[in-house]
């Protein structure tokens, strides 16, 4: 809940025209971001994309071949990670097996040189943070589930007292319902603190429940990013919408006034396309829960004749593969996702129209 004016938000971390080459080859290249003091940003992409080496030189673990990175102001390229404010959540937890969870805990106050008075004191406050209860402070780390130690791995993050913490992967290695909760903890965490987290994922669905902003990654470039609602409802190419979800894809050309379909025939109502471009070929991207089966005499924008020949339940929704098109002209297999309550009645024909209206669907220049 936010208030009616809010402050704006300088940016904590700020990055220009960071690149990182291997050799010849550019794993990260012309990224320019400004991350924001307090935000939950996720960095998602696919494999190889480029997130870890992103994030490597975040935390100076590596040094930019090019660019700048700055940190409230002042450049930090080559400031080793043990004198950044900053700290790194791990996927493989590196906690010291032989420790009780609150000597791994404070081990940061340790260093530090803080008495076992201050030291227990602190890592108590932590535990209860991060939701461990207080037996477990003398308990051995060893002793403690997978989700246990992910919370020790936390709090031991948050004994450092950094001013941003980065996330590399760290549920994956957990089952889903586990991974589901320490998500949503994960966002409370952030919501009560108020530090900076920046995480790494390739699972876009983690990362649309955590985060404030997202940045998704290509083959080491930031192609957008923008809010979760940003991503899923104006995604600026194809690679961002087909990321995002299931999608159908048809390829238009424009033909005098009209737009007609290169993959099926037919002639197409678009939506203007998202930057404005003016195009002669464009790609109409309708995720399937924007399609729908027409009755007759019921009317889309867009409309096309077609066989269901598959469904699939999705446990509250069912999704149909309809085939459309036709063998000489082009076929092409579309999805429709409807409610259980909107379903085809089992004895209903599979001869369908499926239809979309122009206002619900991308039009996407590549
Ligand atoms: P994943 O999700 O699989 O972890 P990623 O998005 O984190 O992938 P990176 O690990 O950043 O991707 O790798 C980006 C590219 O850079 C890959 O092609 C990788 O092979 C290459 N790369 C990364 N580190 C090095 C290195 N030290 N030397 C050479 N190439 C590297």
């Amino acid at each position: 809940a936010s208030t009616a004016v809010e402050a704006p938000r300088l940016p904590i971390l700020q990055l220009v025209g960071v690149r990182k080459m291997f050799g010849g080859f550019a794993a990260v290249e012309g990224i320019d971001l400004d991350v924001r003091e307090g935000e939950f940003l996720t960095i998602v992409g696919p494999s190889g994309s480029g997130k870890t080496t992103l994030l490597r030189m975040l935390a100076g673990m590596d040094t930019p071949s090019e660019g700048n990175i700055t940190l409230r102001g002042e450049l930090i390229n080559d400031v080793p990670p043990n004198k950044r404010p900053t700290c790194l959540v791990f996927q493989s937890l590196a906690l010291f097996p032989h420790k009780s969870v609150g000597e791994n805990i404070a081990f940061a106050l340790k260093v530090k040189g803080a008495d076992a008075a201050t030291r227990k004191k602190r890592a108590l406050e932590l535990m209860r943070i991060v939701r461990l209860p207080d037996n477990y402070h003398d308990k051995n780390v060893m002793k403690c589930s997978g989700g246990e130690r992910q919370r020790v791995a936390l709090a031991r993050a948050f004994a450092y007292d950094p001013e941003v913490l980065f996330f590399d992967e760290p549920l994956s290695a957990l089952d889903y319902k586990l991974k589901k909760a320490l998500e949503k903890e994960l966002k409370d965490l952030h919501r009560e603190t108020g530090k900076t987290f920046i995480y790494i994922t390739h699972s876009l669905e983690e990362a649309m429940v955590m985060s404030d902003r997202i940045g998704v990654m290509r083959a080491g470039r930031l192609v957008q990013v923008g809010t979760p609602e940003e991503i899923y409802g104006a995604p600026v190419d194809r690679f961002v919408s087909e990321f995002v979800g299931e999608v159908n894809t048809l390829k238009m050309k424009r033909v005098g006034q009209q737009w007609q379909g290169v993959d099926v025939p037919g002639t197409f109502t678009l939506g203007s396309p998202q930057n404005g471009a003016v195009l002669d070929e464009a790609f109409v991207v309708i995720r399937p829960e924007y399609m729908r089966f027409l009755a007759a005499g019921e009317r889309a924008d867009n409309q096309l004749k077609g066989t269901v020949y598959n469904e699939y339940s999705l446990g509250s929704r069912i999704q149909y593969q309809v085939r459309v098109g036709s063998k000489d002209a082009g076929e092409k297999v579309m999805l429709v996702e409807l409610s259980r309550a909107r379903a085809l009645p089992p004895g209903a024909s599979r001869e369908v129209t499926i239809g979309w209206d122009a206002a619900d669907a991308f039009t996407l220049g590549s």
